[in-house]
């Protein structure tokens, strides 16, 4: 298991326990989510997250910081609002159980390193833009297009510079890792942009439709200077598979034809971007290995 050899791996236990430190990032998680609830609330309405502070959707009130606390208010209160008595969508401790448990996982992954800060802005991104999708099909440029600056940065604080050899050894032969990593970034960008570009435009072409917004495009610019492009290639492949399943199986359930009107594709590009961030190397070594002679 991948995850348990970076737990050995782990920088500095001296500095701070590991169980002490998981415990930490998975609660910054929860709370991160549930700023996360905020943002997937009012994003789309075009509203301010910073203000007003929380309200209940139905009553307008606003809620109190200790009604406010992550998962553990919405037991206490029994899923209702306090001042109105209703029902509070359990889609908001969902989204910050979720979010404190890919945390979790990213630090996992990560240990305390320089690049743990990053990943978990990344993932929250991620996280944002599923449920936002899943909501209302939109993937909104406020997140994408800083996203896409965001990863930028991050790539020239901390290179990735996975597949990126043809670069290194090649055309850029010479140049600092972190301008290596910038360019690899860019083309990473270009090679995922450009892929869902590109099957959005075949789509219209066979079934005379519009498949996706330049939306998923735009978030594909962000995972892909963020990724790179080997882990952006898998996070397509694992969101056409991971849709299609699903979609299929909505079709048979629903005896829906048409499944795009089922399925927002940028939660499958979210859950596939996750995924290769946390285990993509793995399943890209693990196929290389037994399929490429
Ligand atoms: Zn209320």
């Amino acid at each position: 298991m991948a995850l348990l050899q970076n737990l050995t791996s782990y920088a500095d236990p001296s500095l701070v326990p590991f169980p002490l430190a998981l415990i930490f990032v998975s609660t910054f998680g929860a709370l991160i989510g549930s700023f996360l609830n905020v943002v997937i609330h009012r994003v789309p309405r075009e509203e301010s997250v910073a203000f007003p502070s929380s309200r209940c959707p139905a009553c307008g009130t606003a809620i109190r910081p200790y009604d406010n606390i992550p998962i553990l208010s919405f037991l206490f209160l029994r899923g209702r609002c306090r001042a109105c008595g209703v029902s509070i969508s359990p889609r908001y401790p969902a989204i910050e159980a979720l979010t404190a448990l890919i945390f979790g996982l990213v630090f996992l992954h990560d240990g305390l390193t320089l690049a743990l800060p990053f990943d978990l802005v990344f993932v929250a991104a991620l996280v944002a833009l599923i449920f936002i999708d899943a909501e209302h099909m939109i993937l909104p440029d406020v997140i994408t297009l800083p996203g896409f600056a965001f990863a930028l940065v991050a790539r020239a604080l901390v290179p990735n510079v996975y597949g990126l050899a043809f670069l290194s050894e090649g055309l850029l032969e010479g140049w600092p890792v972190w301008a290596v990593s910038v360019a690899g970034a860019l083309f990473g960008a270009a090679i995922g942009g450009g892929s869902l570009w590109l099957m959005g435009w075949l789509w219209e072409r066979l079934r005379g439709v519009e498949a996706m917004g330049l939306g998923d495009v735009k978030m594909l610019f962000m995972v892909g200077a963020y990724l790179g492009w080997p882990l952006t290639l898998l996070t397509i492949f694992l969101g056409v598979v991971g849709g299609a399943v699903v979609g299929v199986g909505l079709m048979l359930w629903r005896r829906e034809r048409d499944m795009q009107m089922l399925l927002p594709f940028g939660i499958f590009l979210g859950v596939g971007a996750i995924t290769s961030l946390l285990v993509g190397r793995q399943i890209i070594e693990w196929y290389v290995g037994h399929f490429i002679p």
